[in-house]
């Protein structure tokens, strides 16, 4: 078992809270807009360690850690 990032971009308002948040520089702004028109996140997966900072950073539950069976 290990933890996982996952991301619901429609969420996400393109505010880079959460860019700033993160201690692996691991999430940056996109160029794809999701369905709000906003630029969403992308999180590089091999740089998150799925700490869940950016969970608590985002002002708008865009991420959620997991526990995943690999
Ligand atoms: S879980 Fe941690 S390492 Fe991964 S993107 Fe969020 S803040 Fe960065
Ligand atoms: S903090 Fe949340 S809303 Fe702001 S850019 Fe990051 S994921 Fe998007």
């Amino acid at each position: 078992m290990s933890e996982k990032l996952f991301i619901s971009s429609d969420r996400c308002k393109s505010c880079g809270l959460c860019v700033v948040a993160c201690p692996k520089d691991a999430l940056s702004i996109g160029s794809e807009s999701n369905s709000s028109g906003y630029k969403y996140i992308q999180v590089d997966e091999e740089k998150c360690v799925a700490c869940a900072i950016c969970a608590i950073a985002c002002p708008d539950y865009v991420f959620t850690v997991k526990e995943v069976t690999e």
